[in-house]
């Protein structure tokens, strides 16, 4: 028989004897305890974050409980909500009150009780009574605007999709939803052409040297993908294209006409994209052919103020050519339909609506083919050209879908982008707005028009260097190969995150880098030493459970909560903001640390160990919640505080926690380690 014996426990000042959970014997999901008031004694004032209940077995006495007092006596159970302060008080002069008193842990009810709603539907706290969206759990492909690989990657560029893509992936993936990202190189752009043509050297060994040279760099800055399509290699690719543009001509959405072009006299050669730049005909900023950087909106080359040849500089002059054409007009009223469904930026919607009100241009599908490179157009009488890698888009997503699927094992119904029940969330730059948002899906409902293209966009602005824009051609520019070898990938990650350009043009500056993660990053690192110290000198390096609650605690506790809620909201796609996850960490580490700073003083309180026990069982709390807010975004960083809270399963397998979740007492911590090399 396994028996107990009543002794005084100090710090709560009246005899008690728990009874559970007993170690050794059983870990029940509730505490339990024997109590005694001797006559005339009154237990101590206090609150906690579990529930309690307590049945008097013998004796007389007077409750209180939030400035509420009632008498009490043997026919009494009494059960206190989580974080009502409560005494017992035993009225009889002669007489113990014994009783015996049971609490437990109910997240649901104590996160109520501090105003925080419930996280299974993913709410805001309740003070501002506006329920969060609700969150997907749907099988997601996440899709990055392929890169034209006709040169490497610079900060600029990864600052955009391709990061956010990332980050997003490994969030999904820690709330345990299938996700994958797909990415690739648009091996066909005019781009690739035209540099091979300048370097001599043909469009596939462009495309196949830059296409390598940006999978070294996402590499170095641990970008994860699932895939990386390129045209050149997929079997699928040719065929999924010439099958779309087959049904749009079947169709009569897509027919040949007869339009100007830009013609160089001087190299005798027809002008597209890569080969013309001029003034946007509708901002007025000086772009390139097809699409203006400045506006978001698309050209057909002829329509370009004072064109030149981007090969000789000269003036072209105006053609007529057969091409294939889709006019967009007629899809007005799906593309409404389509974009009140759909989920994007202000900026982005806002161009859309415009573009809607100004009537929706025609645009031209196919060019001239420069050495057969690219996907021929299946129609009579433009044998002699390629589709446009605009066009590609569309289909190359279903290409990635399907790629996917099959080495996944996924059912034909789960690869099909247009179900509705495969999620596609698409990550681009601004300057690829007006394909994502408008061509693609007109193209796509001029194909199927009952069906459902991709509608979660998230774009980006541009981001600059030193406040002027990146120039691949002037070298002004920082390679993220060369530079990720030389600073780690978490600094740079996190840096790109508090700076990105989401909302409006924002610069990288070396000074400001270095300067800020040295800041941030090292308070993160600061407070975690610190911690790990107060925890070696008042428990051995032993996480404690919560004991006895002070109102700055639970004040504490609520912001946690918060922030945990308001971080998932930042990397929601809906509300995607990097900036605004990377600021929150940092706020947070900021309250820990603050936090941490004042409560130090309970260690020269003896009786005041229960609190003590409760401030540190919270900053453990804080790091472990701070391990999986910042996993997306510092990999490396979450990895190695994860291990030093003393986790057994990692924390992907641990997985994403709505609410902040208690270290396991007992668990043996060792914070003291180098979480960041900050550069010289
Ligand atoms: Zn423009
Ligand atoms: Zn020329």
């Amino acid at each position: 028989v396994l028996v107990r014996k009543l002794t005084t426990i100090p710090s709560a000042d009246i005899r008690m004897s728990y009874l559970y959970p007993w170690d050794g014997v059983v870990h029940t999901p509730f505490g339990s305890a024997w109590g005694v008031v001797a006559p005339g004694q009154t237990s101590r004032h206090h609150m906690h974050h579990e529930a309690e209940t307590f049945f008097i077995a013998r004796g007389r006495g007077l409750v209180t409980s939030n400035g509420e007092a009632r008498e009490v006596d043997s026919e009494t159970v009494i059960y206190f909500p989580p974080f009502t302060t409560h005494t017992l008080t035993n009225l009889s002069d002669t007489e113990d009150l014994l009783f015996l008193t049971v609490w437990w842990e109910d997240p649901a009810l104590h996160r109520s009780r501090l105003g925080v709603g419930d996280g299974a539907a993913a709410t805001v706290p309740e003070t501002s009574a506006i329920p969060a969206a609700p969150r997907s759990r749907q099988r997601t492909l996440v899709i990055t605007a392929p890169l034209t690989p006709n040169g490497d990657l610079h900060l600029g560029h990864l600052s955009g999709p391709y990061l956010g893509a990332d980050i997003y992936t490994r969030y999904l993936r820690l709330r345990h939803v299938e996700a994958n990202h797909a990415t690739g190189a648009d091996d066909y752009q005019s781009y690739v052409v035209f540099n091979a043509d300048r370097t001599g050297s043909t469009p596939a060994q462009v495309a196949a040297h830059h296409a390598e040279e940006v999978r070294a760099s996402f590499r170095a800055a641990e970008i994860a993908y699932d895939q990386f399509l390129r045209a050149e290699e997929s079997q699928h690719y040719a065929k999924v294209m010439t099958n779309l543009v087959r049904r749009l001509v079947e169709a009569g959405h897509a027919e040949v006409q007869e339009a100007p072009c830009p013609y160089c006299e001087h190299c005798e050669r027809f002008l597209f994209e890569a080969y013309v730049s001029g003034t946007c005909p509708h901002c007025g900023e000086g772009t390139g052919g097809s699409m203006c950087e400045g506006c978001g909106r698309p050209n057909e080359g002829f329509d370009l103020i004072d064109p030149v040849c981007n090969r000789c500089r000269r003036p072209p002059v105006l053609r007529p050519l057969p091409r294939l054409f889709f006019p967009m007009a007629r899809h007005a009223e799906a593309l409404r339909e389509h974009l009140a469904r759909a989920s994007m930026p202000t900026r982005l919607r806002a161009l859309c609506e415009r573009i809607l009100a100004d009537g929706l241009p025609t645009i031209a599908l196919s060019r001239i083919a420069d050495g057969g490179w690219g996907i021929p157009v299946p129609v009579p009488g433009l044998e002699d050209q390629v589709l446009t890698t605009w066009f590609e888009l569309g289909p190359a997503m279903m290409v990635q879908a399907e790629l996917l699927g099959e080495s996944h094992g996924w059912r034909a119904e789960d690869r099909d982008i247009l179900s509705g029940d495969l999620r596609v969330v698409n990550f681009f730059g601004f300057d690829n707005s007006f394909f994502y948002a408008l061509l693609v899906p007109a193209l796509f409902l001029a194909a199927w028009p009952d069906r459902l293209p991709p509608a979660t966009f998230v774009s980006n602005e541009f981001y600059r260097l030193d406040g002027l824009k990146f120039s691949t051609s002037r070298n002004h520019a920082i390679w993220v190969g060369e530079y990720l070898s030389r600073t780690p990938p978490d600094l740079v990650r996190f840096y790109l995150c508090l700076t990105r350009p989401e909302r409006e043009q924002t610069s990288f500056t070396e000074s400001e880098f270095r300067e800020t993660v040295r800041r941030e990053l090292g308070l993160w690192q600061t407070w975690l030493h610190q911690l790990g110290g107060r925890l070696r000198r008042s428990f051995d390096g032993i996480a404690q459970e919560p004991g006895f609650w002070t109102p700055e605690q639970r004040d504490f506790y609520r912001e946690l909560q918060v922030t945990v809620e308001e971080v998932a909201q930042a990397y929601e796609p809906e509300t995607f903001s990097l900036r605004r996850a990377a600021r929150l960490l940092c706020e947070m580490v900021r309250r820990a640390y603050d936090f941490g700073n004042g409560e130090v003083h309970w260690e020269t309180v003896e009786r005041r160990r229960n609190e003590l026990r409760t401030s540190l069982a919270l900053e453990l709390a804080a790091a472990r919640a701070l391990s999986l807010l910042a996993a997306p975004i510092l990999p490396r960083f979450s990895t190695e505080l994860w291990r030093g809270l003393g986790n057994e399963t990692s924390l992907q397998e641990n997985g994403w926690e709505e609410v902040p979740a208690w270290v396991p007492p007992n668990t043996r911590i060792d914070l003291d380690r180098e979480y960041f090399a900050f550069p010289g």
